[in-house]
């Protein structure tokens, strides 16, 4: 499915391009939401395409031979990525996340890392600079991410059994080149190294202890993320997802756990730390315990479209505006309206219809 596109238009003077609201900006500068959520993270897909077929995600019946990929040119290129996330950092993110499809995959990331890490916070500081991998590629291009200045990355494993995360990648890819992957990131110092495991009901749900067992004590914090009904492809339905409350009764019975504070306001992953002092897991429960009062995240697509929730079905077109020649000024003030006039909580209002309803693929919009 592609994006329905939303033009950037000025409503109150048509041919004008927008204006920010003077209420949306806080004293200090940053944006809130019509919500009164900050603009803190940005998560960039920088291609929609995946080495991978994960059940979950981008299922073969649907992501064949025949599937319409994004060409080269609809991209944004890496000066476009880096203009756009300067202008977000200005308007208050701290964050910036590279995530696809597999954003290894594309061609000289470790290029657009470097032009990224040159960026600054609004305070002055470097940006938060991380990157979500199924992990394939890591091995190799650990060291050349890191020298390019990325500073952690977020390694997906459904789980350690190699036989059933065959099944769930349906690429035949093994256990062992992610474990090797992540060593390699350990290596490099791109810590900690965060591992997602997706669970899924009769599938690797019963391994859940063990994925918490292998990680305890090494320093990588395991997060254990529901099953969640993104896209349109995955056939997701509510008797698949394991609660997260039942993920952690699990893990307790066996290393009895802590509830441990947030990081920082709007955290997705809600944290656990083992009463030993060994280290930490996370729950991420979109479904159950939605959290959609802290969420401060923004997402810009392969293509140059912004989304601000992870369940729309449209994205605001800033490549439009950044190939037509605006100013930075006008592109933020453009992002500005769209951050401030924003309402999203999809996942606090979830019904089976709006579950069933046609969605943007996670793959093109970024996890
Ligand atoms: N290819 C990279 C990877 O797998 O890590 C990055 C992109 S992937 C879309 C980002 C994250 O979304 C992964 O951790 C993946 O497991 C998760 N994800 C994908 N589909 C999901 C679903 N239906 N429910 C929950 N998480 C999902
Ligand atoms: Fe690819 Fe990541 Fe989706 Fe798996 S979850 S198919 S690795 S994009
Ligand atoms: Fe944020 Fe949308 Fe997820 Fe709610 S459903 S937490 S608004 S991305």
């Amino acid at each position: 499915m592609t994006a329905r596109v939303i033009p950037i238009v000025n409503r109150a003077v048509p041919g004008a391009l927008p204006r920010i609201p003077r209420g949306a900006v806080a004293p200090d500068g940053r944006l809130a939401d019509a919500r009164g959520r900050r603009l803190h993270d940005l998560r960039i897909s920088i291609t929609d395409r995946c080495n991978f077929r994960c059940t979950y995600c981008m299922p073969k019946s649907v992501f064949d031979k025949d599937y319409p990929y994004l060409p080269h040119a609809e991209l944004l290129s890496f000066e476009e990525i880096t203009r756009t996330a300067r202008i977000f950092a200005a308007h208050g993110v701290e964050k910036l996340r590279l995530t696809g499809g597999e954003p290894l995959l594309r061609k000289n990331v470790e290029d657009l890392i470097a032009m990224l890490a040159g960026l600054k916070t609004r305070a002055g500081e470097p940006m938060d600079l991380t990157l979500t991998t199924n992990g394939s590629l890591l091995a190799r291009k650990a060291r050349a991410l890191r020298q390019a200045g990325l500073r952690r990355v977020t390694v997906s494993l459904d789980s350690l059994d190699d036989t059933v995360f065959r099944a769930m990648n349906d690429v035949d890819f093994p256990v062992r080149s992610v474990l090797d992957g992540i060593a390699a990131a350990q290596a490099e110092g791109l810590t900690p190294v965060k591992i997602n495991m997706v669970v899924k009901k009769g599938v690797n749900d019963h391994h859940v202890v063990r994925m918490a067992r292998h990680f305890k004590g090494s320093g990588h914090i395991v997060r254990f993320i529901e099953f969640m009904d993104v896209g349109s492809s995955n056939g997701w339905r509510m008797d698949d997802v394991v609660p997260s409350a039942e993920i952690i009764r699990r893990i307790h019975a066996e290393m009895p756990l802590i509830e441990h504070d947030p990081n920082y306001t709007g955290e997705v992953a809600e944290r656990w730390r083992y009463a030993d002092g060994t280290g930490e897991i996370g729950v991420i429960s979109s479904v159950t315990q939605a959290f959609c009062s802290t969420c401060t995240r923004a997402r810009l697509s392969t293509e140059g479209k912004l989304f601000t929730c992870l369940f729309a079905d449209a994205g605001h077109d800033l490549r439009a505006l950044l190939r037509a020649g605006h100013s930075d000024d006008e592109v933020a003030a453009a992002i500005g309206l769209i951050w401030s006039e924003r309402t999203d909580r999809y996942s606090e209002i979830r019904t089976a219809a709006s579950a069933a309803a046609r969605k943007i693929e996670m793959s093109y919009i970024g996890g």
